[in-house]
């Protein structure tokens, strides 16, 4: 049994799934084929249609979808809630955005004839997602592609099955055709052989950096087109002139939102000396407001991490931060839960060489930094190997767009947290991965941008012809 549903509340089994046959995968890749097919000759609209649809029956399985997604990874009912609506809005805003975002674009040229670039579909994608945000991180991939008319075998991670299911069984029920998108539970090494498929044109992969880099190998190696949408260890500055109140209603609960197991989450608090101490009683005294307990309770504000393995590996990152000169200011003791609960943890003192330093956190861990200027914050939050989002406070938002500026990271948000929406490009840089999702970048990611020209008859003396080389005719 390879996919398992565990509840990590309370640790029971909630089903196990068996891996997909060679079989099952190959008759999936040949349902994306035809699927990639009919929609080649379909309408958008008839597209657009569905999708309107897939946002209305999402909001009336709110209830279900919520409920399984937190019973299965963790997450607080009102976050799961809040993931479902997120799902419904981007469902809509492909329904009714795609049509414009496509239109083809054209071109002045002095070639003979009139050029335009079309936005045509690729093919089949296969896509791999994390266990994090299971229905949004479905929904980011499939809205813009089915529009344009890729299918998509899903990979989901093995703790997320049953929210996996029921998602693609609710979307087939809002009318998205078989083969459109299928789930499958793949080992990595059918993840390969699907993308070695001539029928998969794309790959797509939400994690970590040692899983994109190998999904990524595979589809370099296949010369097939990927986007990677990895971790980070976000920065989230304030600036000296900030509004402590509104960094204080903000810093601690955008840390633990999802338990901290955010890719965009601002993992590395950076905060000028002046209001360091400040900073620090309100980040200890919104960790210690928090009520761990079942997440399915919208009374509980701390849930548990998704797994053992991911709360094991969480303390151990603490532990060797703290053996290489760390302070713990906050948190670190045991919760006195049987779930996978970690309490919040702010970590001060992390030296450059401490492993801590340019590491993840994927739990509610806040690393703090004092620094003396604003370019020892700019610098310093730019010595990662990861560049995802990142937060700047300060008294002058243009001043923070600034800052912003200078930051080495996909996204920056200015006196806000940082969040996520359809009209809204969301990726990074660095080790954070490369392309983006949603907006209009995430629509034209997997495209063929096909140039036509055309002309009404053939025109030898345009300057563009000379590159056809000398006529063998001419005398
Ligand atoms: P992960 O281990 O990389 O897993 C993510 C997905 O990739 C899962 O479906 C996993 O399958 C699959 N996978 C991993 N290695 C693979 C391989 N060699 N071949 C094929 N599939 C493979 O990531 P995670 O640690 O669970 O997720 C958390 C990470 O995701 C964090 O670093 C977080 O920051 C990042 N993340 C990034 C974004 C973003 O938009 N940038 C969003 C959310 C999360 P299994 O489950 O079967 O291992």
């Amino acid at each position: 049994m390879a996919y398992k549903s565990i509840n990590p509340f309370n640790n029971k089994v909630l089903g196990e799934y068996d891996f997909a046959t060679q079989d099952q995968l190959d008759l999936a890749l040949e349902a994306a084929n035809d699927s990639f097919k009919d929609m080649k000759k379909q309408d958008i609209e008839a597209r657009s249609k569905i999708l309107q649809n897939v946002s209305k029956v999402l909001i009336k399985h709110e209830d279900e979808l919520a409920e399984t997604c937190t019973m299965e990874m963790g997450k607080l009912i009102i976050e799961s809630r809040g993931e479902v609506e997120l799902c419904a809005l981007i469902a809509d805003w492909f329904s009714k955005h795609s049509k414009e975002l496509l239109k083809p674009d054209s071109i002045d040229t002095i070639a003979p004839g009139k050029a335009k670039v079309y936005k045509r579909a690729l093919g089949a994608l296969m896509m791999v997602e994390p266990w994090n945000f299971p229905y949004y991180q479905i929904m980011r991939v499939f809205a813009p592609n089915f529009m344009v008319g890729n299918s998509m075998i899903l990979k989901h991670a093995s703790n997320t099955p049953a929210s996996a299911e029921l998602f693609i069984k609710i979307m087939r029920e809002a009318g998205v055709p078989e083969g459109a998108i299928t789930n499958m539970f793949l080992t990595y090494d059918q993840v390969t052989k699907a993308i070695e498929s001539p029928i998969v044109q794309g790959v797509t992969l939400t994690g970590s950096m040692r899983g994109g880099s190998a999904v990524a190998s595979v589809a370099g190696k296949n010369v097939k087109k990927s986007t990677m949408e990895l971790g980070g260890t976000d920065p989230f500055i304030v600036l000296s002139d900030a509004n402590l109140d509104d960094v204080k209603s903000i810093a601690g609960r955008s840390r633990l939102y999802g338990a901290g197991q955010v890719c965009a989450s601002p993992k590395r608090f950076i905060v000028m000396d002046n209001v360091y101490d400040d900073f620090i009683d309100g980040l200890i005294s919104s960790f210690s407001k928090v009520k761990p307990g079942d997440p399915l309770n919208p009374k509980t504000t701390l849930a548990p991490l998704h797994s053992e393995k991911a709360k094991e590996k969480l303390q151990q990152q603490v532990n060797e931060a703290i053996e290489h000169g760390a302070k713990v200011i906050y948190g670190n003791k045991e919760i006195d839960l049987p779930g996978q609960f970690f309490m919040p943890t702010i970590l001060t003192n992390i030296s450059k060489d401490n492993p801590a330093y340019d590491t993840e956190f994927f739990g509610p861990v806040a690393e703090v930094y004092k620094v003396h200027s604003e370019q020892e914050a700019i610098d310093l939050a730019n010595d990662s190997s990861y560049g995802l989002g990142g937060v700047v406070f300060s008294g002058n938002e243009d001043h923070g767009a600034e800052v912003a500026a200078k930051l080495e990271t996909g996204m920056v948000f200015v006196n806000n947290g940082l969040t996520t929406l359809p009209e809204l490009p969301f990726g990074g840089v660095k080790g954070s991965g490369y392309g983006r999702e949603l907006s209009k970048l995430g629509q034209l990611a997997f495209v063929n941008e096909q140039l036509i020209v055309k002309s009404e008859k053939t025109d030898l003396d345009n300057p563009a012809s000379a590159l056809l080389g000398p006529n063998p005719d001419e005398k």
